[in-house]
């Protein structure tokens, strides 16, 4: 299963996250049927959204929403306490050939366009508290330099942050996907940022590190060398989305009498797909009936 933990190191002075997301990535894809491209690019987004929020409590909500010019529109990931994540792609079928190497080519899918970091608590319970939001533009397009430049930017932390996700031509096509997260805290030994560069530089990289079978505390270990760290929690991860039947209902309710009445008349029943997921609501004549009854009582 997919897992994601977080710690500290060098004696409190940096903040440590990892993650394996293989099977969570694998299953937005197949959900959304993503381009190998546009795989990557969710993939990358989805484990960086966990990553960054690796230490949510119960009622938060982080979510990460790339605003992109480019062919793949508008790209999101969201992320609650308990290591549920689901992804949103506007145009799943984006893709480029891959660059010389063999990179996928994220960055010419992506293009400009600004990366937005919102985080909200108690939504669920209807407690409107502000949400939190940060906005930078997209520096690379790459995604985990996007992350790195908006924790500089918009929260003044220096980091390091490393996503990969490795596709395979056939099914499950995702072979391995996770990352690892580092955040220097203010009283960071400014010679442990340059190890820590260092060690990253000389690391294997990350797929194929878990394509190895490492966990994601191998993984934070590849990236720390010799720094002491100490894990203060981990959690499984996956996809999961939270739409429903009765929120298809609910929703196709706060239409109105009026469009109801014409979807009951007209197409004799409403179909929803939920963009999150790509979960598909089928509402037939007695379930609009019912609604419209509701409305009159
Ligand atoms: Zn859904």
């Amino acid at each position: 299963m997919d897992k994601l933990i977080h710690g500290l190191a060098s004696d409190s002075t940096v903040r440590v996250m990892a993650a394996i997301t293989t099977d969570t990535v694998r299953e937005a894809v197949r959900r959304h049927q993503t381009s190998p491209t546009a795989s990557v690019a969710l993939g990358r987004l989805i484990t960086g959204t966990l990553l960054l929020g690796s230490s949510l409590k119960e009622f938060d909500r982080l979510t990460v929403k790339i605003e992109s010019e480019g062919q793949v529109g508008n790209l999101v990931a969201e992320t609650v306490a308990d290591g549920k994540v689901r992804g949103y792609i506007k145009n799943p079928l984006a893709d480029l050939p891959q660059r010389t190497g063999g990179a996928f080519d994220v960055r010419g899918i992506i293009g400009k366009g600004m990366f937005n970091v919102i985080r909200e608590s108690g939504f669920e319970l209807g407690l409107h508290r502000e949400p939190y939001k940060g906005s930078v533009p997209i520096e690379s397009g790459e995604i985990a330099e996007d992350f790195a430049h908006y924790l500089m930017k918009s929260e003044q932390i220096p980091s390091a942050v490393l996503l990969g996700v490795l596709l395979q031509p056939e099914a499950p096509f995702v072979t391995s996907a996770g990352g690892v997260m580092i955040q220097m805290l203010p009283t960071a030994d400014p010679n442990i940022a340059v190890m820590i560069e260092d060690t990253i530089l000389h690391a294997p990289q990350v797929t194929t590190a878990i394509k190895e079978g490492a966990s994601a505390e191998d993984l934070l270990k590849m990236m720390l060398g010799v720094i002491d760290y100490e894990i203060l929690g981990e959690k499984g991860v996956k996809f999961e989305c939270n739409c429903s039947f009765d929120r298809a209902v609910q929703l196709i309710a706060s239409l109105g009498k009026t469009e109801v009445q014409s979807m009951l008349e007209e197409d004799k029943g409403a179909t929803m797909t939920c963009g999150f997921c790509s979960t598909v609501y089928t509402l037939d004549e007695n379930d609009l009936q019912r609604i419209l009854e509701k409305e009159n009582s």
